[in-house]
């Protein structure tokens, strides 16, 4: 499990620049084929070993200048429930603002760790003119540019100090697989666990304390034990409620990085919609298994949209990513849920599938060698030998003499095949090239 780093402030002090500093490297070493980033407001970043997400608040706030100033005020809420550090953002040039300081006052009084940090300090005259922001009250500052990099090597070795220990997840052997129900606000995933469960037990019982962890409830069918994990409790639990894209989704970060499936519920009257999107990607870029459910398919007048078209319309939303079971259930009527668990289980085994070497190169090199990659400058790409490698999620190397030729479009075919032949639906796969 990560810790989460939310980065808040106000807009144009340069929090995108600095998030897209942070997670650059590790993405370009991260995305796959499949692996296309749609979410720019979330990533992965690593410093002295440690891994931590972080999330660009500022990044799902769009609009007028004069929703911002209550845009900031929930954007810092939900970062000071929901993540483990702050990171606040202020810029040098323009000085403190009146913003700044409420923003300030807020998080002084929180208990986890927050650490300012100047922004476009791009020169030595800047860091004097630095000093001012003493006066916000946070204590020590840290002085970057994020558009040149200086200054964020010391603030990262103090972030990765500060964060606090996680314990290891899934060393426990013993622990259940974990199905996280993710989506947009009333798009009915308590229902859709309450109609499992078969009792009311989900409605509000405001437990004191944490808002860390969403509501598990042990699982089982089909001889299968699993953990069903309830993300709208944890948006019931909060004290920020509105229903807008940065809250579900932020919410939903934890719980699905904690997740093996994500059992993503949609709500059939809006259609698949920016946070369902949003969603997905994130459970995507964290290579979990994904069923998207339809739900409230019973208020959906048949014959004017059918299922047909509603699946293909869903898939032109999650390309290049399309190989994900898509059902049409009814939480109210009960419609499918038992296929709708099912499936998440079978999706849940695909996820540990490990193929033999041997096998797998039986099956793949024929492939490869009747739709070689195409030739580049006139050098040809062979492929000798490829592999599963033995980790958690399936990811693939194919061993070539040129692999920095083999392109994109040979990449997804490769992964097209390979899903052809193998069942990973609803499983992210990851597949290299390296030199041989
Ligand atoms: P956000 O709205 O807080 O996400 O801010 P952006 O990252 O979009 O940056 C706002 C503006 O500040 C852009 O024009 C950036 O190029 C500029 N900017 C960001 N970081 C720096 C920096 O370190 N130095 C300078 N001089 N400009 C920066
Ligand atoms: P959540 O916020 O995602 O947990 O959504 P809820 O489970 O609270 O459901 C939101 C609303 O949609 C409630 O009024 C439910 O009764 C309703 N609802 C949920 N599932 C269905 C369904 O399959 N059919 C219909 N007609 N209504 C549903």
């Amino acid at each position: 499990m990560n810790n989460i780093v939310a980065i808040v402030g106000r807009p144009n002090v340069g929090k995108s620049t600095f998030f897209n500093r942070l997670i650059q490297r590790r993405d370009a070493i991260v995305d796959s084929v499949s692996g296309v980033t749609r979410d720019r407001n979330y990533g992965k970043s690593e410093w002295n070993g440690k891994e931590f997400s972080v999330i660009d608040t500022g990044g799902y706030i769009k609009g007028s200048e004069d929703i911002f100033e209550s845009e900031i005020r929930r954007q810092v809420e939900l970062a000071i429930d929901e993540s483990d550090a702050i990171l606040f953002v202020v810029d040098v040039e323009e000085g403190i603002t009146p913003m700044d300081d409420e923003v300030a006052k807020r998080l002084r009084k929180v208990t986890k760790p927050v650490l300012l940090v100047v922004n476009k300090v791009d020169n030595a005259k800047r860091e004097n003119d630095a000093l001012e922001f003493y006066n916000l009250g946070l204590g020590e500052y840290f002085t970057i540019s994020g558009m040149s990099g200086s200054g964020t090597g010391d603030l990262l070795d103090k972030l990765v100090e500060v964060l606090p220990e996680l314990p290891p997840i899934n060393e426990n052997p013993e622990e259940l697989p974990r199905f996280a129900v993710v989506g947009r606000p009333n798009a009915g995933k308590s229902s859709f666990i309450n109609a499992l469960i078969g009792e009311d037990r989900f409605v509000v019982t405001d437990i004191a304390g944490t808002t860390r962890d969403a509501i598990d409830t042990k699982y089982n069918r089909f001889g299968f034990e699993f953990n069903l994990v309830d993300t709208a409790g944890i948006r019931r639990k909060a004290k920020v409620k509105e229903d807008l894209e940065f809250y579900s989704v932020m919410r939903s970060v934890r719980a699905i990085e904690h997740a093996d499936v994500c059992i993503l519920v949609i709500d059939a009257t809006r259609g698949f919609e920016g946070q369902d999107q949003s969603i997905f990607w994130l459970a995507e870029k964290n290579r979990k298994g994904i069923v998207i459910l339809v739900n409230k398919w019973d208020l959906v007048e048949k014959g004017t949209m059918t299922s047909v078209d509603y699946e293909r319309k869903i898939r032109e939303e999650i390309a290049p990513f399309t190989d994900v079971p898509i059902l049409f259930v009814s939480a109210l009527t009960k419609q499918r849920l038992l296929k709708a668990l099912e499936t998440a289980v079978h999706v849940f085994e695909s996820r540990k599938n490990r193929i033999a070497t041997s096998k797998f190169n039986e099956v793949m090199l024929p492939i490869i060698e009747s739709n070689p990659p195409p030739a580049l400058k006139g050098k040809y790409v062979k492929i000798k030998y490829c592999m599963q490698l033995p980790t958690k999620t399936p990811q693939f190397v194919f061993f070539a003499n040129l692999p920095q030729y083999v392109k994109d479009p040979y990449k997804r075919f490769i992964e097209n095949k390979l899903r052809e032949i193998y069942d990973f639906e609803g499983v992210p796969i990851d597949i290299y090239f390296r030199q041989k």
